[in-house]
């Protein structure tokens, strides 16, 4: 038992029903997860339909698997600290990034679909909070990711009753498995100093002129390339406003950066309470390697380097729960929470040697995994741009000299 059963969190004081939830996702992930993703092979991405089935039903009579849904369509939406604490915990397994719990209750549609139509809502949104449907994003092309309105070079042109989309997307997660996407293209390269013109547009895999090629990367789970020649997609399926599209994706990132950031959290909190068992048992001459200096920095390190991401996390939650603006806390988060991941787990997979980068443990897989989030979802020096442009525009000096 580590100390973050405290209920004071690492001097972030938690409501006493979210220490509930905490708890309550503790135990599900040890009693109900950990004995599946025991007999799952070492590279696996998720678990049977049968297995997923199970989770699920667990999930729902725990009131957790429409907790994205707004209540208009049956959902019991809950607050972003809520989502952070389920993301943390249940990212505490050998899947880690590939949960919150095997889909049980992870998943769903990307919130942009609620701002659909009532028919893309019952067509598309409703399927996926149920688990039937699984859908991609494709925002990234060929031409480059981390500046997407100006990247984006896939075109959408009207053609009577249909969008006809020409173009390439890049690195897109599970792409080929999914039921829907939603492709954002240019409709409009915009004007003198205007930016292009996004509108994001609702596709199925079976759509004449769209293909698939998978990518094969660092990680288990494939994104692939997406080829659209003269794809037709019906009027119908433009999501949101023509020409709105881009603000959608932001909107989308944005609110994702932080609850990403405590999945990684999580992770690499279970590498360091894992390496902690290991060195007190682990002999060397003259004792235990947890008496050795070199070793207890690397806890320490990472100790104080995880608290300190952590409050950033819940501290920024907080604020979208009191309807502030996060653009530069996600961006905060995002960084630090996934860089101090990654130096937490390479500091845990040290600490045990070679046994830190045999299969059967999950250490190299979270090292892989965590590398790719210094990437996706925005790199490092795309968010330390944000930080440093908003830092200095409400900067104009200290004190000292004024
Ligand atoms: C496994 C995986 C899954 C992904 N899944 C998806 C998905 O589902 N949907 C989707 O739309 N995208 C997805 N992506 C794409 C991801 O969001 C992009 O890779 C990312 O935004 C970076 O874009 P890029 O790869 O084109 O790199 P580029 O934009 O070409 O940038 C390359 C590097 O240049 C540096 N850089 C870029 N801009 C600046 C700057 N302004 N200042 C300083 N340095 C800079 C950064 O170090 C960056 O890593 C995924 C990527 C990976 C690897």
């Amino acid at each position: 038992m580590t100390q973050q059963t405290a209920a004071n969190h690492y001097g972030f004081t938690l409501p006493e029903e979210l220490i509930l939830l905490r708890d309550q996702i503790r135990r599900f992930m040890r009693e109900e997860v950990k004995p599946i993703e025991d007999e799952l092979p070492h590279d696996a991405t998720g678990c049977s339909a049968e297995d997923r089935k199970h989770l699920r039903s667990i999930a729902e009579e725990m009131g957790l698997t429409r907790t994205s849904v707004p209540e208009e369509y049956g959902g019991n939406p809950i607050s972003t600290l809520a989502r952070v604490i389920i993301t943390e915990e249940s990212s505490k397994c050998r899947l880690g990034a590939y949960s919150p719990a095997l889909g049980a209750f992870g998943g769903g549609p990307p919130n942009i679909i609620w701002g659909g139509t009532p028919q893309q809502i019952e067509k598309y949104g409703i399927p996926s909070v149920e688990g039937s449907l699984f859908a991609f994003v494709a925002i990234t092309e060929p031409t480059g990711g981390s500046d997407p309105r100006n990247n984006i070079q896939t075109r959408a042109v009207k053609k009577g009753s249909h969008w006809i989309l020409n173009g390439r997307k890049m690195w897109i997660t599970g792409a080929k498995l999914a039921s829907y996407g939603i492709i954002f293209a240019r409709t409009d390269d915009g004007g003198e100093g205007q930016p292009p013109q996004i509108t994001a547009f609702i596709v199925e895999p079976h759509f004449p002129g769209i293909s698939f090629n998978e990518i094969e990367v660092i990680r288990a789970l494939s994104p692939y390339e997406i080829v659209l020649e003269d794809c037709e997609i019906p009027e119908e399926n433009v999501l949101g406003k023509v020409g709105e599209g881009f603000s959608v994706a932001q909107n989308w990132l944005v609110d994702a950066r932080i609850p990403y950031a405590a999945g990684c959290i999580g992770i690499a909190q279970e590498a360091l309470d894992m390496a902690c068992g290991w060195v007190k048992n682990r002999p060397v001459r003259g004792g235990m390697l947890d008496g050795k200096q070199a070793i207890q920095w690397m806890i320490a390190d990472s100790e104080v380097e995880l608290r300190a991401a952590r409050l950033l996390v819940y501290a920024a939650a907080s604020r979208v729960d009191a309807g502030e603006n996060v653009k530069v806390d996600a961006s905060i988060c995002k960084l630090y929470g996934t860089e101090t991941a990654g130096r937490v787990v390479d500091r845990a997979i040290q600490m045990f040697g070679g046994m830190g980068v045999a299969k059967e443990m999950p250490l190299e897989r979270w090292y892989r995994e965590l590398r790719v989030k210094r990437i996706g979802e925005g790199p490092s020096e795309v968010h330390r741009m944000v930080i440093a442009r908003d830092k200095l525009r409400n900067t104009d000096g200290g004190s000292y000299f004024g």
